[in-house]
């Protein structure tokens, strides 16, 4: 539970991201057009409603899993060693992959994951975060389809948290201290 008190500020409305979707998840299925192999693999926990409502606009047949790696914790800063706490259920060698972000901010997470899941041999990997702070960037990553370009401030909502509350909100919104 977040210890001192604060509001958040709407930033990118539910109807914009729904509309954002749409639009990539055409783009998608026109890269994977004709796979009949292909796994979408959502982090978690940050990337449960944004690939819930990805994979329900993706016109292919697909399947789900899910992998989960530190970073944040409970606080508002990146910890930069990146360990896996949760692994795949499935192999996907041989397999088409999508790696499915929340917020790709200094880049450690989904450069770590991704090195880790080619090691694994798939057939194609290809990675989409709905959230991008460039200007956090630390490593050499960028992701294939990002969502929104995003300002250096804190986010919560559809699926992100702060210090694990708000992931229920509907938007994406900043926090900000009161
Ligand atoms: P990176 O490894 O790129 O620095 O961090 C990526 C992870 O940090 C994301 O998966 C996300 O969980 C977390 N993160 C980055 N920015 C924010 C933010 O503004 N709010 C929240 N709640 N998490 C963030
Ligand atoms: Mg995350």
């Amino acid at each position: 539970m977040p210890e001192r008190p604060y509001v958040i500020d709407e930033l990118i409305s539910a109807k914009t991201i729904a509309a954002r979707i749409e639009d990539l998840s055409r783009e998608i299925a026109e890269e994977f057009a004709g796979t009949d192999k292909l796994i979408v693999v959502g982090l978690l926990r940050g990337s449960f409603v944004f690939i819930a409502d990805l994979v329900r606009e993706l016109d292919l047949p697909i399947e789900v899993d899910f992998l989960e790696a530190s970073s944040y914790g409970d606080g508002m800063e990146s910890s930069r060693e990146v360990r896996i706490l949760k692994d795949l259920r499935g192999a996907i060698e041989g397999r088409d992959v999508l790696v499915v972000e929340d917020i790709v901010d200094t880049g450690y997470t989904l450069k770590h994951v991704s090195g880790l899941l080619r090691a694994r041999k798939p057939a194609r990997m290809k990675t989409i975060a709905l959230l991008n702070k460039q200007v956090r960037r630390e490593v050499d990553f960028n992701a294939d389809w990002v969502g929104f370009e995003i300002p250096d401030e804190f986010v919560v909502g559809y699926g992100i948290d702060f210090a694990q509350r708000n992931r229920d909100l509907p938007y994406i919104g900043t926090v900000r201290f009161t």
